[in-house]
């Protein structure tokens, strides 16, 4: 399996890294977008419970002012019945308090009631509110209870006094939960559309809901009616008798005992939240992007020199890939640093296969080249047509100057001529020690006339030349030329040798020039 690269692992650390923050950050907002949201609806609801506490209290305040005012304008006269009935008439009609306003004296008997209905005047008010006004003879609030008409009913009553103080019966008003009056409207005024509602509840009995037919219930374990029938206001999240979670704000009205709960779905109050981050996200995904392209770029950019650096060492050739490495510009440490110690490996690499290569090529004793050596410029001179002149030599009688002088003179006596073939050649002529006393010498560009010419004064030379073996060596030589001695490369060697023994034959201390090849 291929290794991942660098730049892959730049874009998969990066980008995982930038995704998990971005997934990390929109988390992290929602969240706290969520508790913050939840604590101000929670709050919300709460002042709202209050201040319409507060409004039912000023609402109930003004009714028992309305019933002190009417007992005051009936004072003594309880037994005219238009007075009576006038009044109530008046009291009923004139506000949107009550949905009823009787006058009871201190028998219970009904003595007058607007709107009239089939219950007899004189006839006997039955019920324990009616009771305990008449017995207390004060102001009262009779709470929520189911009168013979099946009903619920808020009433209130205030006494009647004779000028003198005596006490006469009470004027009452009622106020039916479920029906239309200005308490029904106050509390029906709250903002129903996203399923929030508002609720009343007296002793744990609902005596208001939006939903009619709940008014009456009884409710059980329900913590923020628990709360606000302590008398305490607050808020609180909760599950409602659908199972739907929500946000309750609660107040009590201080003066019935009645507890107010307003409530939002938390789903609802969510909602906002979701399109919020719908929004955000939308917001956020070409700056993500673009971020995402901005890493793209850049691990290329940092990438770059190391993989440039591993591709050049992948390089066969050393002496390639030194070229490779040299290119690379290194912009940060690391890759300064690594491109250093890789060429000055490849420097120390090249430099040895350089070494090793020349000391296969090369004669040890002479430091000519050796056959190998002169056999690669043949080659490279056969690749491009390259003309050129050859000189084969070898030295007459060398083995009685061994016999002689002994082996080592005889090593110096080569080396000698070695030295007078370099002084006498120019840089473009390969010099070869082709194998025991036998030289070569390779001329490109030059004619059979010139390197004849090279020939006979390097034989010239020799014969009058002392040398380690005191007295001149003579040398016989052949000299060939490609491609006028033979076309063919492998043949024009031949051809100087054979002029070479021609020389031999003809006594030595000479220079036969091959003939010219006929065609
Ligand atoms: P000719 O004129 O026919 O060439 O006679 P020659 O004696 O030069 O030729 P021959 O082939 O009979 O002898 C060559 C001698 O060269 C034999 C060998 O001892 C000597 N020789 C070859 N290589 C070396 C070397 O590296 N060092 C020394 N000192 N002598 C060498
Ligand atoms: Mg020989
Ligand atoms: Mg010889």
């Amino acid at each position: 399996m291929p290794k991942l690269d660098l730049r892959r692992l730049i874009l998969l650390l990066s980008m995982s890294a930038t995704s998990l923050v971005l997934a990390y950050f929109l988390y992290a907002s929602y969240q706290m977008q969520r508790e913050l949201l939840i604590k101000q609806t929670l709050e919300a609801n709460r002042i709202y419970a209050v201040k319409l506490a507060e409004v039912t209290e000023n609402f109930l305040n003004t009714a028992h002012k309305q019933l002190a005012y009417s007992a005051s304008v009936i004072g003594p006269r309880l037994n005219t019945a238009e007075h009576l009935n006038g009044e109530v008439d008046r009291l009923l009609l004139q506000t949107n308090t009550f949905n009823s306003v009787y006058v009871v004296n201190t028998e219970s008997k009904l003595l007058a009631r607007a709107p009239r209905n089939h219950q007899a005047e004189d006839s006997l008010i039955d019920n324990p509110g009616s009771y305990s006004a008449l017995a207390s003879q004060q102001p009262s609030i009779v709470q929520a209870y189911s009168a013979p008409h099946g009903r619920l009913i808020v009433a209130m009553t205030h006494p009647l006094h004779t000028a003198q103080g005596d006490y006469l019966g009470y004027i009452g008003g009622a106020i039916y939960l479920q029906e239309n009056n200005s308490l029904h409207d106050l509390l029906g005024e709250h903002y129903y559309r996203d399923g929030s509602y508002l609720y009343v509840v007296h002793d744990r009995q609902l005596i208001y809901h939006n939903k009619q037919e709940r008014v009456g219930e009884i409710i059980h374990g329900n913590p923020a009616i628990h709360e606000v029938s302590q008398g305490r206001e607050g808020n609180q999240l909760l599950t409602n008798s659908e199972g739907i979670e929500m946000l309750a704000g609660f107040a009590p009205v201080q003066s019935t005992g009645w507890g107010i709960v307003a409530q939002r779905p938390l789903q609802a109050t969510l909602t906002e939240l979701n399109k919020l981050m719908l929004n955000m996200l939308i917001t956020l995904v070409p700056f993500f992007l673009a971020v995402m392209l901005a890493i793209w770029w850049l691990s290329r950019i940092i990438s770059q020199p190391l993989w440039s650096l591993a591709k050049s060492v992948q390089k066969d050739d050393a002496r390639i890939a030194e070229n490779a490495v040299r290119q690379i510009k290194p912009w940060y440490f690391e890759v300064a640093q690594l491109k250093q110690s890789i060429l000055s490996g490849l420097e120390m690499l090249n430099h040895r296969i350089g070494k090793l290569n020349l000391d296969s090529m090369t004669d040890p004793l002479t430091e000519l080249l050796n056959r190998r050596g002169a056999q690669a410029a043949i080659d490279k001179w056969h690749v491009s047509a390259q003309p050129f002149a050859v000189i084969l030599l070898d030295i007459d009688h060398f083995k009685q100057v061994n016999d002689a002088h002994g082996h080592d003179i005889g090593d110096l006596t080569l080396q000698f001529l070695a030295r007078q073939m370099r002084r006498l050649s120019g840089n473009e002529n390969v010099l070869c020690r082709s194998g025991g006393e036998e030289f070569m010498v390779l001329m490109p560009d030059t004619d059979l006339k010139e390197a004849g010419e090279f020939a006979e004064n390097l034989r010239a030379t020799l014969a009058s030349t002392r040398s380690p073996a005191g007295e001149p060596i003579t040398l016989s030589l052949g000299v060939a030329h490609y491609p006028i001695s033979n076309a063919r490369i492998e043949m024009v060697l031949r051809s100087a040798d054979q002029a070479l023994y021609q020389a031999k034959r003809q006594g030595r201390n000479k220079v036969v020039i091959a003939a010219a090849q006929r065609s």
